[in-house]
């Protein structure tokens, strides 16, 4: 067996990404990073696939999400603590890791905050594309924290959507974002209400944070014909759809497994039908029948997307000169010695 040459880990840090992504333009990325992942769940049955494990407290929730396909196998490290704001810190936060199934080396190390708000809005943006009705402009936005900007630019880098419908409970929140789609030159609604937002649109993205079953849409704001992007509901006892729109809808998730734990669907019975996106997106399934269907996309995030998004990254990263090597693995001229890094007379150079 060749031995890997070098151990010094490729790093991508959060300034790092930040200055890559906006060099390259968010809605350039976005397209890329969507086809990334839409390559991935076409080759779903490469994937050694599993639901991930969460570890739930009193204030959130810290998950660890692993794949492999067998080449290379990925994890996310990535937490949910909806209070976080109170204390400065955002509520989700990720890093994650890319490795060599061969040998186990790991090959690239990064930040995957801002990656994820990439992934998460690229997929709803994917699944949209196959689950709207033709001619779609716009959407109704109910949530305005952290994902928010990246969901209204995915959805107008991949359906042409321009007009914005937007709704928190922290007006704060929502000036923030107002801004921003204004900055970018968005049509921007800012409404009073969730009832208000919903109105006369395509598309309602729920991506509010809360540990607890909220009930975000009932049965009373979804007009036929609507799409919507269930996002925020992603935890046991954390939902966004009233179980009664569910019910009506044509429903499309990443992972069955994970998501009948921690998605909307899961206030629904284990009979209850639904696709899985690879399904939709390999042509197996249309997302939609007809013009009056209600289609539902009950996103909890699975970790086929961050392996696409890392991979993506990587290349990105590579290619831009922005990887760093630190040294996570020692070096070692002898393998088996190890002992040596802290002995004094032995030492190695990268020790
Ligand atoms: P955030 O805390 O930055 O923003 C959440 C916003 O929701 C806040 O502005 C809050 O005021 C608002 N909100 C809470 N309850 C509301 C209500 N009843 N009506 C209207 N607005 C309400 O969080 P974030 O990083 O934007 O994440 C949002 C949610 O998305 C979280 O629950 C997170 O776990 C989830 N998420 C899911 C995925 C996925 O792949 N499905 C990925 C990332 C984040």
């Amino acid at each position: 067996m060749q031995k890997p040459q070098r151990t010094a880990t490729p790093f991508l840090g959060a300034r790092a990404a930040a200055e890559l992504i906006a060099g390259q333009g968010l809605e350039n990325c976005l397209r890329g990073m969507a086809k990334s992942i839409q390559n991935d769940f076409q080759r779903w049955h490469a994937f050694q696939k599993s639901s991930r494990l969460a570890s739930h407290s009193e204030a959130g929730v810290i998950e660890l999400m692993p794949i492999s396909d067998g080449v290379h196998y990925s994890f996310k490290y990535v937490n949910g603590h909806p209070n976080n704001g109170e204390l400065g810190l955002p509520t989700v936060m990720a890093f994650g890791l890319l490795a060599d199934v061969r040998t186990g080396l790991p090959v690239f190390l990064s930040e995957l905050t801002l990656t994820t708000a990439l992934r998460t809005a690229a997929t709803s943006a994917l699944a949209a594309q196959h689950m709207v009705r033709k001619g779609c402009k716009r959407m109704a936005l109910i949530g305005n924290g952290a994902q928010s900007e990246f969901q209204a630019m995915a959805f107008h880098a991949l359906l042409g959507i321009d007009t914005f419908h937007l709704f928190d409970i922290d007006p704060q929140a929502t000036r923030k974002l107002s801004q921003h789609l204004y900055a970018a030159g968005m049509n921007v609604i800012l409404c009073e209400s969730i009832f208000d937002a919903v109105q006369e649109v395509d598309v309602i993205t729920t991506i509010t944070a809360d540990k607890t079953r909220a009930t975000i849409v009932t049965p009373d704001m979804v007009r036929p014909g609507v799409h919507i992007n269930a996002v925020g509901g992603d935890c046991p006892g954390k939902t966004e759809l009233h179980p009664e729109v569910l019910r009506t809808a044509r429903v499309v998730v990443e992972y069955e497994p994970q998501t009948r734990v921690e998605g909307d669907i899961q206030q629904m019975p284990a009979s209850f039908p639904v696709l899985e996106l690879w399904q939709v997106l390999a042509g197996h399934a249309p997302g939609r029948l007809n013009e009056s269907d209600i289609t539902v996309f009950d996103s909890v995030g699975f970790a086929l997307e961050d392996f696409s998004a890392l991979r993506y990254m990587h290349g990105l990263a590579a290619r831009s000169g922005k990887l760093q090597a630190i040294d996570l693995i020692p070096e070692l001229h002898n393998p088996k010695n190890l002992y040596g890094c802290i002995s004094a007379k032995e030492q190695q150079p990268a020790c």
